[in-house]
Formats: C-alpha cells, structure tokens, sequence
C-alpha cells in the first residue's frame, strides 16, 4: 500500500437544449481517498446555489413544544445510567450533561447536550460549549471503557449539526458512541493505516501531513498538536480531515486539544455560515488501543439540501458507496 493522491478528468459529451442542441463537452473529476481508496466524484452542479436557512423560527417552535434537553425538562424528561456505572445517574462537565440515549445503538451509547441554550447558530458557537460538550463526552467514553473494556473498545464522539444531517432535536448535543466492534469506515481508517505501517514502518497519518504540508493548497493550519486540511477526496461539501499529531486513542487528548479543537471548529463555522451551509456532520477515528502507524483524526462535513427540498443523500453514497461535491478542495484554503 502507499499514499497516493490519485485523481483523473472525465468527460461526458450531449447535445445542449441551452446552445441550440450544439454537442457540449462537460468535464468532471474523479478522486480516490488516499487512506481509505473510496471514489469521490467532484462535478459543479447546474443552477446551484445554497439558499440561506435560517432555523429560528424551528427553534422557537421546538422549544414552545418542549425540549427534553431543556433545563426545565432534563432532570425529568431523560434517563440515567445504571448505578453501578455512574452512581450519579447523569455526568456533568461545565454546561454540558451526559445522558443514555433513549434508542441505543450501540452498548454505550449517549447523548451529550452541550449547553442549556436551546438554539446556537453555527456562527454563534462558543469554545466554551464545544469544549464542555467534548470534554464529557471523552470523560463518558473513558469511563465506559474503565467499567467494560471489552464491550467500549471502539469509541467515537459523532456530530450531527441540524435536521440536514440528521439531528432530530435542536438542541445542540453530540453522540458518544462505544461497542465490541468499530463502524465500517473506522475499521477501514484503523486497518489500511496498520497494513501501511508494516509495509512501510511509517504512519500515513503523518506522511499525509507532511505531503499536503509541503503541496501548501490544500493544508489549512495548525494549532497545537491539531492539523486541519481540505480532504483531497471529499465526503460532502466543504470537507475537512482533521489530524492530532502524536495522539492515536481519545485517551491521549487534553484539554489543550480540545481547546484547539474548539477554536478551529468555530472558524470552520464562520467558513460554513459564510456558504450559507446550514448543517454538518463530524465524526473522530481514534484507535482502540495506543497503535503505532496511527494518528487520532476526525472528519467534517456539511449537510445540505440541493435546492429547496433534495437531499445530499441519494444513491450514489447510499448505495453505490461513492461520494461527491460541488466544490473543488483546492478552492477552501482561500475561501477559509
Ligand atoms: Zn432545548
């Protein structure tokens, strides 16, 4: 296995209603991930513009029909944890309380509410809430695999911004997730990036840094031990690969991680706002277990709808397993 960073022009030829049925060439752009191998296709998109959406009025809305993440709701409205794994029923870091998910999916599985404010807009994030929200999370997790190693031993924290990306209650909250077995794509993270490690003796986490570093145009910042770059094979507009040096399992992160990804993040949603991208979705990778060859990393994405009511989900990522994006890589380092 090695890195590459594998990308082909395409064309498809057809006769244009819009220039007299001349014969017109259109050219589009075939990516594959360079950790994972998938297909990514980048084409622009007819007629495309994202309409500002603006989720007050569904805020308001779900607040007077009543948020069980709400303060006066929270106490009586959610479940606690068994006693014997946390005898305080709920776990409290800053704002932010932990919860068991009502429709678990997973053996832990929880729900993180961030803040008691019912409604943020993603410019009007704070590093407080984002912190206080990963900061549970990761105490959650870490506590999971303390009481049941063998059923935690792949964590993730999962972030679903708004209905777009399948939040189904305002309130900001995050997912905090940990079972027996990794989900399909985190397998494939962990696994491609071991089979690198021993052909090579080197970790692909790093190379990709260094690569994408040195090439300059898709490699964002950093901050502290935090790496943001375009992903060269974008999973949805305006993808982000996010990579912690020197860190492979959540337990590695600090606080001062947090910190940084907390202020990267609300850069990120000053970049989406200005796209008038109203939704995203973030996952973290970490490794079970200290890994060499392996680098804790995260991916961001926003989630859309293509004009007023189609869905960015639709055969080709639901079941062809390919994903695709109106907006090159190359072009974020200068928008961002
Ligand atoms: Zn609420």
């Amino acid at each position: 296995m090695s890195l590459t960073f594998q990308r082909e022009t395409r064309q498809s030829v057809f006769r244009d209603p819009r220039r007299d049925f001349q014969e017109s060439k259109a050219e589009f752009e075939i990516r594959f991930d360079p950790i994972t191998g998938e297909l990514t296709r980048i084409f622009p998109l007819h007629n495309f513009r994202l309409q500002r959406r603006d989720w007050a009025p569904l805020a308001t809305l779900t607040r007077e029909k009543g948020c069980p993440f709400c303060p006066e709701a929270l106490k009586t409205a959610t479940p606690l944890f068994p006693e014997a794994m946390i005898p305080t029923g709920r776990l409290n870091r800053g704002g932010a309380t932990v919860i068991p998910n009502l429709s678990p999916y997973a053996p832990y599985s929880a729900v993180v509410i961030m803040c008691q404010e019912h409604y943020l807009p993603l410019a009007h994030f704070s590093t407080g809430a984002i912190e206080d929200g990963f900061g549970a999370a990761l105490a959650f997790l870490e506590q999971a695999q303390a009481y049941d190693p063998e059923n935690a031993r792949y964590p993730t924290v999962g972030w679903n911004y708004m209905p777009f990306a399948g939040g189904s209650i305002i309130h900001p909250h995050l997912q905090a997730l940990a079972g027996p077995e990794p989900s399909n794509r985190h397998r494939l993270s962990v696994e491609r990036s071991l089979s690198y490690y021993r052909e090579t003796g080197r970790n692909i986490w790093k190379d990709l840094v260094e690569k994408e570093k040195e090439r300059g145009d898709r490699y964002l910042w950093q901050e502290g031990a935090l790496h943001w770059l375009a992903s060269f094979a974008p999973r949805g507009l305006g993808d982000l690969t996010l990579v912690f040096e020197g860190k492979s399992t959540l337990r590695d992160l600090t606080s001062q991680d947090i910190h940084h990804l907390a202020q990267g993040l609300q850069r990120v949603f000053r970049f989406y706002d200005s796209l008038n991208l109203p939704s995203f979705n973030l996952a973290l990778f970490p490794a079970p277990e200290k890994q060499p060859g392996y680098w804790l990393n995260a991916r961001l994405t926003g989630r859309f709808t293509v004009f007023d009511w189609t869905s960015d989900i639709n055969s080709l990522q639901l079941l062809l397993g390919d994903f695709y994006s109106f907006l090159s890589p190359e072009s974020i380092r200068a928008k961002i």
